[in-house]
Parts: structure tokens; C-alpha cells; sequence
């Protein structure tokens, strides 16, 4: 759960990293016209100069806080509205300087509220453009100053109106699309809970928890190609439980799904990560060890009576011990799966017959060399 999360953390922050870098282009791609106007006269090259300071300084600032994980220490780790202040108070600074060319400036300021749509909602989006719009109409007598006699305030206006116009209705479409991002990331998520949901039953036998016979039958399909192809051998172990039917008779049938569920909580943290226990059917089980010798089998089954002989059940008096019977058998090359548990079933028919609680190995007809 832990690792799951911390990885859910680290593929959040590699965004947030992606989502810089692609702010960082945008950058890149202003100081184009920036060059442009300074190469034509239009903007002095002073104005550049810092524009290209100020820019550095601020995006190391946030590269180096994305970098070292600091960002996750902020209330909004994707630091969003502060990096969109950042470039609009660095936009509002050249446009200043612009002359007859701040139109194109101001395009930059409609492509920046989009980025808003990664992470604010239309209220902080609204509240942005408001404040941009303000600052923008402030920066106006400035220019006056700058500008003089070529100052015209007719298309000053123009430019100020249909900014002031379309600024907010950028500001509510990228709300918007926010809003979608924020409910498909939902619907995903529960998607993902759902896919976990019907995997697990896919998979898995409902009441105890082990794999279902399909999935296990599959495992086992997987594995016999695998040591087919020159992979280490395998053993599959049918285990029965003894006289369960008893059980039933006696102490009830959930007293008997009880056993079922311990008798699985019994075996499963006998077994490695790599081996497979699966429910077959009623009280049989099928358990599948890869890359197991005949020996390592008979050990782990051993090992399984053993907890057997020391395990309690609820439902169940105290000291009633439940025994199984195991056949075992392994694989040898080119058999059939259907062959291999047949062999295994036929093992445990005789470790029934000689007495129940004991595992009979079954004949190996062609023996492995694990190596
Ligand atoms: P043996 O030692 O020869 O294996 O005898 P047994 O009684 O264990 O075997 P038998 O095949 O006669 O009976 C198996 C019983 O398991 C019968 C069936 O009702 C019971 N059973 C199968 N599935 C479940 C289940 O999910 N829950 C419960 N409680 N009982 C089940
Ligand atoms: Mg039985
Ligand atoms: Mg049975």
C-alpha cells in the first residue's frame, strides 16, 4: 500500500514536472517576437534583457522546488497559479515596452490562462483574469508615458475591451475543461477500483480467497510452455480435505465454510511468493509450485501438515483437528496439464485408500534435472 502510494506521488510529480517543462517551451517560444520586435526597433533591448533574467531566475526557482520535492511541502504542489502570476506580471512588463505590437503580447496572456485549466476552477480562473485585466488597465497611463504623442487611446481601448472580454470567456472554457479533467480522473479512478474488483473475482475463489480453477489451470498452461522450452520443472499437489462431509453433517455448513477459509489462511503463508494455491472445487485444492523439485515438494507438504496438525477452527470444538490427504506429482516434459493432475489426483486416491491424512507421491515416468 505504501509503495503503491509513494509511486502514485512519483508519477503525480513527473507530471507536474512535464507540465513545467511545457511551460518552460512557452518561454521559449515568447522571446521569438520579443527578438523580433527588439531586431525591428520596436522594443528596446533593455526590456529583453530582463524579461530574459526575470524569466530564468523565476523558472530555476520553480525547477529547483519541483527537483527536490519541495513543491509537495505547498498547499497546490502543482504550483499552478503561482507560476500563471509569474508569467502574467512578466507579460504585463514587456507589453509595456511593445509599441504598436503589444496585440501579439497579449495573445501570450490567453495562452497562459489555458494552462489554469490543468488545475484551478473557473472562480480561481474568473479571479485571475480579473486581477490580469486590472493590471493590464493600470499599465495603460504607463504607456501614455512611454509612448507620448504616439499614444493612441481609441485603440488602446479596443485592445483593453476585447481583452477584458475574452480573457474571462477563456477563463470559464478552461474551467470547464478543468471540471471535465477533474470528473473523468474520478470516473477513472473508480474505474480502476472496479477493474481491481472483477480481476479479483476473475481470479480468485470468493469464499477463501485462493485462486479460482481457471486462473490457476492457466498459471499452469504458462508454465508448462515455460519448462517445455528448457525451463526448470514444476509440481502441482491436490490436497483434500479429510472426511469434511462430517464436518457438514455434524457442526453445519457454515461451521464447514469456516474450515474451508482457515484451512486456506492455514496454507497460504506457507507457500513462496511464485507458488500458486488454488480452490478446485468443494474441499479440494490444487496447489502448484514452480521451479520445485519432487523433494522441495514433499518439504513444503510436510510443512502444511504440520500447521495442519496445530491449527483451530471456529464453529469447530477445540482440539478437533482437520487432516488432508495430498497427492503430488511432477511434471515431466511434454505431459499435458490435464495428464500431470490426473496423475496427482491419482495419488491422492491412493493416499485416501492407505489411510487419510498422508501424501502419496506419484510415479515419475521421466524425471527433470532441475538445475
Ligand atoms: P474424503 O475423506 O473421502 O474426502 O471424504 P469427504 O467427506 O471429505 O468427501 P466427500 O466428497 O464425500 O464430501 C465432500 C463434501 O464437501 C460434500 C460437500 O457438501 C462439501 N462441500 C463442498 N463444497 C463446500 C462448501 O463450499 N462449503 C461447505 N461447507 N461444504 C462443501
Ligand atoms: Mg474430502
Ligand atoms: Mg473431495
Amino acid at each position: 500500500m505504501i509503495s503503491e502510494a509513494a509511486s502514485s506521488r512519483d508519477s503525480q510529480q513527473q507530471l507536474r514536472i512535464r507540465r513545467f517543462m511545457m511551460s518552460v517551451a512557452m518561454y521559449f517560444l515568447a522571446s521569438v517576437p520579443q527578438l523580433v520586435s527588439v531586431y525591428n526597433g520596436i522594443s528596446p533591448a533593455w526590456v529583453t534583457q530582463v524579461w530574459v533574467l526575470v524569466a530564468v531566475i523565476t523558472n530555476l526557482l520553480f525547477y529547483l522546488l519541483l527537483r527536490y520535492d519541495l513543491n509537495l511541502r505547498l498547499r497546490d504542489p502543482s504550483m499552478t497559479m503561482a507560476q500563471m502570476v509569474a508569467a502574467i506580471v512578466m507579460v504585463m512588463g514587456t507589453q509595456i515596452y511593445a509599441g504598436e505590437a503589444r496585440g501579439a503580447y497579449l495573445v501570450v496572456l490567453l495562452i497562459i490562462s489555458m494552462f489554469g485549466c490543468f488545475k484551478l476552477n473557473t472562480r480561481e480562473l474568473l479571479w485571475l483574469s480579473l486581477g490580469t485585466i486590472v493590471a493590464y488597465a493600470l499599465t495603460l497611463p504607463l504607456i501614455q508615458r512611454i509612448e507620448g504623442e504616439r499614444f493612441n487611446l481609441a485603440v488602446e481601448m479596443v485592445l483593453w475591451c476585447s481583452f477584458s472580454v475574452f480573457l474571462p470567456f477563456i477563463s470559464i472554457l478552461g474551467g470547464s475543461i478543468s471540471a471535465l479533467r477533474k470528473k473523468l480522473m474520478a470516473s477513472n479512478a473508480q474505474l480502476q477500483v472496479v477493474l481491481n474488483q472483477v480481476t479479483e473475482l476473475a481470479t480468485h475463489d470468493e469464499l477463501t480467497g485462493a485462486y479460482n480453477r481457471r486462473y490457476l489451470l492457466e498459471m499452469l498452461g504458462h508454465e508448462k510452455n515455460r519448462t517445455d522450452r528448457g525451463g526448470a520443472g514444476f509440481c502441482v499437489c491436490i490436497l483434500d480435505l479429510d472426511h469434511f462431509k462430517h464436518i457438514n453433517d455434524n457442526y453445519g455448513h457454515p461451521a464447514g465454510d469456516e474450515v474451508l477459509k482457515t484451512f486456506a489462511d492455514v496454507v497460504q503463508p506457507l507457500l513462496r511468493s511464485t507458488d500458486f494455491f488454488a480452490r478446485y472445487g468443494g474441499e479440494e485444492f490444487l496447489l502448484f509450485l514452480p521451479q520445485t523439485s519432487l523433494d522441495m515438494a514433499q518439504h513444503c507438504i510436510v510443512r502444511i501438515q504440520e500447521a495442519l496438525a496445530q491449527a483451530s477452527y471456529p464453529g469447530l470444538p477445540e482440539g478437533l483437528r482437520v487432516t488432508a490427504s495430498i497427492g503430488v506429482a511432477q511434471y515431466f516434459l511434454q505431459e499435458s496439464v490435464a495428464a500431470l493432475i490426473k496423475r496427482a489426483d491419482k495419488a491422492l486416491y491412493r493416499a485416501k485408500q492407505n489411510g487419510r491424512n498422508r501424501m502419496e507421491v506419484a510415479p515419475l515416468h521421466q524425471p527433470i534435472i532441475l538445475t
